[in-house]
């Protein structure tokens, strides 16, 4: 079967690959689409380590062709999901506490296991979420990441219906947690981008106010439009000073939820943070309840992913793409054909 294999020299290489038969609890799934993530770039690039020969992906969505011993929780023709979190161990304090993404045995599809990039993947059958029926498949591969990731992030801010959500950078990511925010939530956004394309479309999504930094001081306006500063931020975008802006943005007892990975630290007060009682936390990707919620959500229309699909083949020229910053929306690649 053809899959998406990480080289050596840092590109990605379309091979026929051939997969081990399938284990106790597992179960093999045909692909139908998978989403290219940012996180993929990195991968490939070898920016979390050398993975040469994996094969990508972890926005996948496919049908289950067949299933080994021991497997209850799916059945033959499911669809089913291919995540980031692809599975824990079950049983450590993370495990059982609800934070299963940050157990430290995980894996990674696409990056510690090979991922959805291909035509066929194999899956530990409790851990593939399944998509419920009536939600478009190739839409379903962008809440496997983009949409849990933001939707979770969403949810921790713990801003209440009516509240102000500062959601600072609005691509891919942040189109989704306006989304979240506002259909699902019912909050008030505020977006924030140096883009006025994702402004305008940022305001076309529903958003209450856009504010674009290099136009405005957006922390004096958001602190005057709410009256003490937002309730809480959601931070996708990756520069340092979005960051900081959003900690000064949000109100006394305010959360600020990191969800972009710039590679420094950010700036923070700590009599802002003890006299304010400002919570910061760091959210990665969700649990499998929160990606079965999500799925829900855009399965009743409350959030409608921008896709675009591409073939399996064009996958170097995506990553090109996507380094150049030349992406509208989510890329998602075909297997079906
Ligand atoms: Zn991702
Ligand atoms: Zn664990």
């Amino acid at each position: 079967m053809k899959a998406a294999v990480v080289t050596k020299d840092h590109r990605v290489s379309i091979e026929d690959k051939e997969l081990r038969p399938i284990e106790h609890g597992e179960a093999l799934v045909a692909m139908e689409y998978c989403g290219v993530c940012h996180t993929d770039l990195h991968v490939k690039n070898a920016d979390f380590g050398d993975v040469t020969g994996v094969v990508l992906g972890h926005e996948g969505i496919g049908v289950v062709k067949e299933i080994a011993e021991g497997v209850t929780s799916l059945k033959v023709g499911d669809r089913v999901s291919v995540a980031w979190f692809f599975e824990g161990c079950g049983h450590c304090e993370y495990c059982v506490n609800g934070n299963e993404t940050l157990c430290r045995s995980v894996k990674n599809a696409g990056y510690t296991v090979d991922g959805g990039m291909a035509e066929e993947c194999i899956v530990t059958a409790d851990y593939a979420v399944k998509v419920p029926e009536g939600l478009d498949p190739a839409a379903a591969s962008s809440v496997t990441c983009a949409g849990v990731t933001t939707y979770k992030a969403v949810k921790v801010s713990n801003v209440k219906p009516g509240q102000w959500l500062m959601i600072s950078g609005l691509g891919g990511l942040g189109n989704l947690a306006l989304q979240y925010a506002k259909n699902v939530f019912n909050m008030k956004v505020i977006a924030v981008d140096v883009n006025e394309k994702q402004l305008a479309f940022a305001k076309e999504m529903g958003a209450d106010v856009v504010l674009n930094p290099m136009e405005v001081n957006v922390e004096e306006e958001i602190i005057k439009l709410t009256d003490g500063g937002a309730h809480g931020a959601v931070v996708t975008a990756v520069a340092k000073s979005a960051f900081n802006s959003a900690v000064n943005a949000v109100r006394a007892a305010g959360t600020v939820v990191a969800v972009g990975l710039p590679p420094e630290s950010m700036d923070l007060s700590i009599p802002r943070l003890v006299l304010d009682g400002i919570h910061v936390v760091g959210s990665l990707v969700g649990t499998r309840e929160d990606l079965k919620e999500a799925f829900e959500f855009a399965k009743e229309g409350k959030v409608i992913p921008r896709v675009q699909m591409r073939q399996l083949e064009e996958i170097n020229e995506i990553f090109d793409e996507m380094e150049a910053g030349n992406i509208q929306g989510r890329m998602v690649l075909d297997l079906t054909k």
